[in-house]
C-alpha cells in the first residue's frame, strides 16, 4: 500500500498537472501518476495555441515563437494570409510546457509517481482502490476521488464506460530544419491528397519547424511522407531534414459521461478537444478548472456521489459544451468536403472583404463567431455547409 489520498489523477500531461495544482492549493492531498518516466516525453503535440493559455497556468518560458497570421494553401497551392495584426498563437516546447505545468503543481503539495503505470481499479470502503505498476511491481493506491486526465488512452474512461470518442484523428509530425518558412506566420495545408478530412501544417519553432498532419482516417506516416514530395507543401520541404518526429491520436467526439461516483476524467480523456483544429490544451486546461473546484467542494461537502460530482459536467458544458458541440458539426461537415469544393471556398474567402472579418472576428479558441460572420457576409457558403449535411444524412 502506497497512500492514502483524497485525490488521485491518473496522467501527468498538462490537464492533469494543472487539475492537480488546484486541488493541491485547496489544501487537499493529491498525487499523479505518470506511466512515462519523464514528465512531457513522448511529446505527442504540434504545441500552438492562443497566449489565453498562459492566463490559466503561466509557463511563458517554454515560449519559443509568436505567430500572428496564417498562409493558408488551397489543393491546387493558392495562397490567402490572414494577419490579425497581434500575437495570435505561441508555440511553445512542449516537453518543458508540461513539465512546468507539473512543477507548479508540485511545488503546492501534490506529489508525482514517475513510471507509474494505472491498470486498474475497484471501489473499497466508500472509496477507490488503483492497480499501480511500478518498476515491475503492482502497488495499490488508495484514494476518496480518481480523475482520468490520461489522454487519448482514456483508460479511466473505459473502466467506468464513460463514454466512446466519435473518431480518434491520427497524427504525425516531424520536426525538421531547413523548412522555408515565414517567422511568425504557420502555414496550413488542406486537400485529399494532403490530409483527407482534417490539414497539414508548417509551424516555425525556434531554430526548426514543425511539418506535420492529422487525418480523419487513413495511415498518417504515409501521407507525412507524401507531404515532403509532392504537392503544395513539398515546394516549403524539399530541403528540410527531420530531426525527430512525433505520434499521437486525438480524440473528439461528445462525451455521453464524465464522471461517476468518485470519478470524473478531463482533458482528451473527455474528448474536449476542438474537433475543427484538434487542439485540446486551452479547452482541457478550462475543464481541468472545472473538475478541480468541483472535486474540492464534493471534498469540502463529503460527497464524493455521482449526483454531487454531476456539477463538473454541467459547469463544462455550460462554460464550452455548445462551442464544442458545434466543432464536432463543422469536423463532420469539412471533412465531407472534395478538393473542388474547398477549392472553391478558399476562393470566395480570399477577398478583402472576407479576410477583413477573418481578422476581426478570428479567435483560435472561440471559431463559432467568425463562422457566423462569414456564413452572414457570404450566404454562398452556406451551400456548402447543406452540400454536407445531405452527405452526412
Ligand atoms: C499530432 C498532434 C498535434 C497536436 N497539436 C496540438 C496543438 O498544436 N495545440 C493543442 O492545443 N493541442 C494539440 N494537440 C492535442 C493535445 O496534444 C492534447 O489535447 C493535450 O495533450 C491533452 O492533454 P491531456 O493532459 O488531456 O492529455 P495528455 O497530454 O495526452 O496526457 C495524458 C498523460 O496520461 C498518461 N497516461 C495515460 N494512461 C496512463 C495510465 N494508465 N497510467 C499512468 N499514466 C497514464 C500519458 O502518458 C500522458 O502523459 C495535438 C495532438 C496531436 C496528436
Amino acid at each position: 500500500m502506497l497512500e492514502d489520498l483524497d485525490v488521485l489523477i491518473i496522467g501527468a500531461g498538462p490537464v492533469g498537472g494543472h487539475t492537480a495544482e488546484l486541488i493541491a492549493k485547496a489544501g487537499f492531498s493529491v498525487a499523479i501518476v505518470e506511466e512515462h518516466r519523464e514528465v512531457g516525453e513522448p511529446v505527442q503535440c504540434g504545441g500552438i495555441f492562443t497566449p489565453r493559455v498562459m492566463d490559466l497556468v503561466d509557463c511563458w518560458n517554454t515560449v519559443l515563437e509568436r505567430i500572428r497570421g496564417c498562409e493558408f494553401y488551397s489543393p491546387s497551392g493558392k495562397e490567402l494570409v490572414l494577419d490579425g495584426g497581434k500575437t495570435a498563437a505561441l508555440v511553445v516546447d512542449r516537453a518543458a510546457f508540461d513539465r512546468e505545468v507539473v512543477r507548479k503543481a508540485l511545488q503546492k503539495g501534490a506529489t508525482c509517481h514517475l513510471g507509474a503505470l494505472a491498470t486498474g481499479v475497484q471501489r473499497a470502503d466508500g472509496g477507490l482502490s488503483v492497480r499501480v505498476l511500478m518498476g515491475g511491481i503492482e502497488e495499490e493506491i488508495r484514494c476518496r476521488i480518481i480523475i482520468g486526465a490520461d489522454g487519448v488512452k482514456g483508460n479511466v474512461t473505459k473502466w467506468f464506460h464513460l463514454a466512446r470518442p466519435y473518431r480518434v484523428l491520427p497524427g504525425f509530425e516531424a520536426e525538421v530544419v531547413g523548412a522555408e518558412h515565414t517567422p511568425g506566420y504557420v502555414k496550413v495545408f488542406i486537400g485529399r491528397k494532403v490530409a483527407p478530412g482534417f490539414f497539414a501544417w508548417l509551424v516555425p519553432s525556434g531554430g526548426t519547424a514543425r511539418a506535420g498532419l492529422c487525418l480523419s482516417q487513413g495511415n498518417a506516416r504515409a501521407y507525412l511522407e507524401r507531404m515532403f514530395l509532392q504537392g503544395p507543401p513539398a515546394s516549403f520541404l524539399s530541403g528540410a531534414k527531420p530531426v525527430g518526429y512525433i505520434i499521437g491520436g486525438i480524440p473528439i467526439g461528445l462525451a455521453r459521461r464524465t464522471y461517476s461516483d468518485n470519478v470524473m476524467v478531463v482533458g482528451d480523456a473527455a474528448f474536449q478537444a476542438k474537433a475543427t483544429s484538434g487542439g485540446g490544451i486551452y479547452t482541457g486546461l478550462v475543464c481541468a478548472e472545472h473538475c478541480a473546484l468541483t472535486a474540492i467542494e464534493a471534498l469540502e461537502a463529503g460527497d464524493l456521489s455521482a449526483s454531487f460530482l454531476a456539477r463538473y459536467e454541467e459547469r463544462w458544458k455550460k462554460d464550452i459544451g455548445r462551442e464544442l458541440k458545434r466543432y464536432l458539426f463543422l469536423h463532420k461537415v469539412l471533412s465531407r468536403l472534395n478538393d473542388k469544393q474547398m477549392e472553391e471556398i478558399h476562393k470566395i474567402l480570399n477577398r478583402p472583404r472576407l479576410l477583413t472579418t477573418i481578422s476581426e472576428l478570428g479567435d483560435i479558441d472561440y471559431q463559432w463567431r467568425v463562422v457566423l460572420g462569414l456564413l452572414k457576409q457570404e450566404p454562398r457558403l452556406l451551400r456548402y455547409v447543406g452540400s454536407a449535411i445531405r452527405a452526412l444524412l
